[in-house]
């Protein structure tokens, strides 16, 4: 055991301050088992996944090397665009068309020497448990529900009691504007992201009758267009979100009938962002979240001091969008959360008896649901196939029961249903079928 003065002066003087914290007894540590030079080690050698080099991606990696983690890997299957370099600073003008994780990696090894970024130019479904297995720690920095709830759930499946560290702490940040989001999950242990899939509610969608009849504001007049003037002139024979031409298209169209209805505000970039539902990105506001993300990282690796997560905090909430407000708070593990509880949950219906819905209307409102919120949703129930989305053939059999009731499929109520989606693998989401009191 060497002492905190011989350590310090053995190692490069960058790391001065941050030792000071990893080498020395702080008001939590217990002093029977405490080793200056532990901390130290544990972060030399740990390695550490971060999902995401995007606007919290690029943040995070550059905390972490920065905090003393030397061995880091990081997945992004996205290349650099130019609207990204605003925020996502370790991209430059000639990167655009690149790799985010590669250039990312490069960049961060050049700037903070003995640390070594792998990337991995790819989707996080393209790597299986093992490759999951061999991390201490996971950090999410990503903008999506979907792939955030796949590997909440890959993690909480790799989860077990026999394996000694099978259990990876996952740290997730997100951003919405001036709002965010840290939190810290210990699979099976606490509350898991699909136990708190009602945080991320799906944006309530504006009725049809309002965009058809009485706009108020420019995203209806745009959202008209989309849906509806669209569909109708039919001027393209697919919509490509990517292609100008079709978002000047939809562009115009908007801007004519906010004249129409005296609605100010209708943009090209507005259009674009409604129709690509691209959630605003604020540099500052990615900093906040990511250095609370990466503050944790650094607590779990070192123990120096209690972590968000355990016991009891799991959820550190950050709203900027009127004054500065934080709150943190325990989100409770659900027992009928379908990937890490064992009870079915349960699914109120809008119609008082079975005869009243069919299988489509059930599957269709699946997307919606904010405790369900599954896109491509196949269903069984009592062993029974009741519709499946893939292959052809099987979909192709089964489409007949998206027109027959409820009741004709003989669901009632408490029935429980599966749900599977292909974007969540493996996972099987139990429904217990509650129809409305009449
Ligand atoms: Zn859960």
């Amino acid at each position: 055991m060497s002492s905190p003065e011989t350590l310090a002066t053995s190692r490069p003087a960058r790391w001065k301050w941050l030792d000071n914290i990893r080498t020395r007894p702080g008001p939590y540590t217990d002093p029977d088992v405490f080793d200056p030079d532990a901390a130290v080690k544990t972060m030399d050698t740990m390695k550490v996944l971060v999902i995401g080099a995007g606007g919290l991606g690029c943040e995070i990696l550059k905390n972490l090397a920065l905090s003393g983690f030397k061995d880091i890997h990081v997945i992004d299957m996205d290349t650099i665009d130019i609207s990204n370099l605003n925020r996502q600073f370790l991209f430059r003008q000639d990167d655009v068309g690149k790799s985010k994780a590669e250039v990312a990696a490069r960049f961060v090894e050049r700037r903070v020497r003995g640390v070594k970024i792998t990337p991995h130019n790819a989707k996080i479904q393209d790597f299986d448990e093992s490759f999951y297995m061999q991390f201490q720690l996971v950090i999410c920095g990503l903008d999506s529900i979907e792939a955030r709830r796949w590997i909440n759930a890959a993690l909480v499946d790799m989860v077990d009691e026999n394996v000694e560290d099978s259990i990876k702490p996952l740290i997730d940040g997100g951003t919405e504007g001036f709002k965010g989001q840290a939190r810290v999950i210990l699979p099976t242990v606490t509350s898991c992201i699909e136990c708190q899939l009602d945080m991320h509610a799906p944006r309530a969608a504006v009725p049809l009758c309002t965009l058809a009849s009485i706009p108020r504001q420019p995203e209806h007049c745009i959202e008209w267009a989309h849906v509806i003037a669209w569909d109708q002139e039919k001027p393209f024979p697919q919509l490509d979100k990517d292609d100008p031409v079709h978002i000047n298209w939809l562009y115009q169209k908007a801007l004519e009938r906010a004249k129409e209805f005296n609605i100010q505000g209708v943009t090209y970039s507005l259009t674009q962002g409604v129709v690509k539902n691209i959630i605003p990105a604020i540099a500052a506001t990615n900093s906040v979240i990511a250095a609370a993300c990466c503050n944790e990282a650094l607590k779990i690796a070192t123990n120096c001091n209690p972590f968000l997560g355990y016991p009891d905090n799991n959820y550190m909430m950050y709203s900027g969008n009127d004054g500065i407000y934080t709150y943190t708070f325990k989100h409770e593990r659900k027992e009928d959360c379908p990937v890490c509880g064992s009870e079915a949950r349960e699914l109120a219906l809008p119609v008082s008896k079975p005869a009243d819905w069919t299988l489509r209307e059930l599957v269709e409102s699946l997307a919606g649901r904010p405790e369900a919120q599954l896109k491509k949703p196949s269903v069984r129930a009592a062993g029974k196939t009741l519709y499946m989305q893939s292959p052809p053939s099987l979909e192709q059999q089964t489409r007949p029961n998206l027109d027959k009731t409820l009741e004709e499929l003989g669901l009632s109520e408490g029935q429980e249903i599966a749900v599977t989606d292909p974007a969540f693998g493996a996972v099987t989401f139990r429904f217990r079928l509650k129809f409305k009191k009449q």
